[in-house]
């Protein structure tokens, strides 16, 4: 009987290992090696890492998680989970049995990319969708927003920290006047009409193409695509979740706790802002929150 068993060794669950495994706590992690952030070349805004290839930040951080007697790492998918506090129960696509006194999840979610020509041969590169872990590269070079949600308007705002020119491409959805007349004011271009295809060479995008035919010339554009958990195994829980402005997150409790006792998550699953220190942050309070409840 194992401790604890994360699902997703990722950032947040490579967190989560550490801090268990440091208590010399007897923790299996599995996972299937899929970090959201592996379309980028590199990772930033992350303090003793920035520029590293995110690829190589991982590896690292597994061979160092790795190398605590008490950690189990399964290179392997979690297929189906069941049980309760001190009898949990996780099958993988290999036929594996894990059984622990608690559960970690944190196995992420998927960006599911829209149907436009160019977009997801550019995600990470110059379609992004975070300012603080892209933006600086593309500082002062003309940016585009692609709507998704009205937490879009919020963006231009944010985005004159880097640059002066930037454009939203509304993609067919309307916004009230005064919204409008708002960001005009701030001297934020406004086009109206569906993205039918972005322009790039490798990744690096030179503008868009509405399907209007008005051409937008760009340096970079920020898109935040809808996605989903990349696993069904809170619906096996039977967990609750709570809608974000792209997708669902689980609905969660205080220290890493679900409201199913014995069950814990971390990382992107779990919050609408997402980033390698939130996600790293949280898998550490995850297993604060797993440890105590073992220790009563
Ligand atoms: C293109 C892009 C670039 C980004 N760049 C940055 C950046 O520069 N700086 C920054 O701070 N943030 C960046 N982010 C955000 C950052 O990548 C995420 O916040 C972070 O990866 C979330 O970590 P996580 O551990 O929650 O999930 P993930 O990194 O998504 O990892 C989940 C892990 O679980 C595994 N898994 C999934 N299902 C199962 C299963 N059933 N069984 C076993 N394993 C499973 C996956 O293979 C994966 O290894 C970027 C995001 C994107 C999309």
């Amino acid at each position: 009987m194992q401790d604890v068993t994360i699902i997703g060794g990722s950032f947040a669950g490579i967190a989560a290992a550490m801090q268990l495994a440091r208590a010399r706590r007897r923790v299996t992690v599995l996972d299937t090696g899929l970090n959201r952030n592996r379309y980028a070349s590199h990772a930033h805004n992350v303090i003793g890492q920035d520029g590293t290839p995110p690829g190589e930040f991982l590896a690292r951080a597994r061979e160092q998680v790795r190398a605590y007697p008490s950690v189990t790492w399964v290179d392997a998918r979690a297929e189906t989970v069941s049980g309760e506090p001190d009898a949990f129960t996780v099958k993988t696509a290999d036929g594996e049995t894990i059984e622990s006194r608690r559960l970690i999840l944190s196995y992420g979610i998927t960006d599911i990319f829209p149907d436009v020509p160019g977009f997801s041969e550019s995600w990470g590169k110059t379609v992004i969708h975070c300012p603080f872990c892209h933006g600086y590269e593309v500082s002062e070079k003309p940016w585009g927003l692609l709507y998704s949600s009205p937490m879009s308007l919020h963006g231009p705002v944010l985005y004159a920290n880097w640059t002066e020119d930037i454009s939203l491409i509304l993609d067919g959805h309307a916004i009230i006047d005064e919204e409008r007349h708002k960001l005009e004011k701030r001297g934020v271009k406004i086009f109206d009409g569906k993205l039918a295809s972005i322009e790039h060479d490798r990744g690096t995008i030179s503008g868009v193409t509405l399907a209007d035919g008005t051409k937008v010339p760009l340096g970079a554009l920020y898109a935040h695509p809808q996605n989903r958990p990349s696993a069904n195994l809170h619906e096996q829980l039977g967990l609750d979740t709570k809608p974000t402005p792209t997708g669902i997150m689980l609905a969660m409790g205080d220290m890493g706790a679900t409201p199913r006792p014995g069950i814990y998550a971390a990382g992107d699953l779990t919050m609408g802002m997402h980033s390698i220190t939130f996600s790293a942050n949280s898998g550490s309070l995850a297993a604060m929150g797993a440890l105590n409840s073992m220790m009563v």
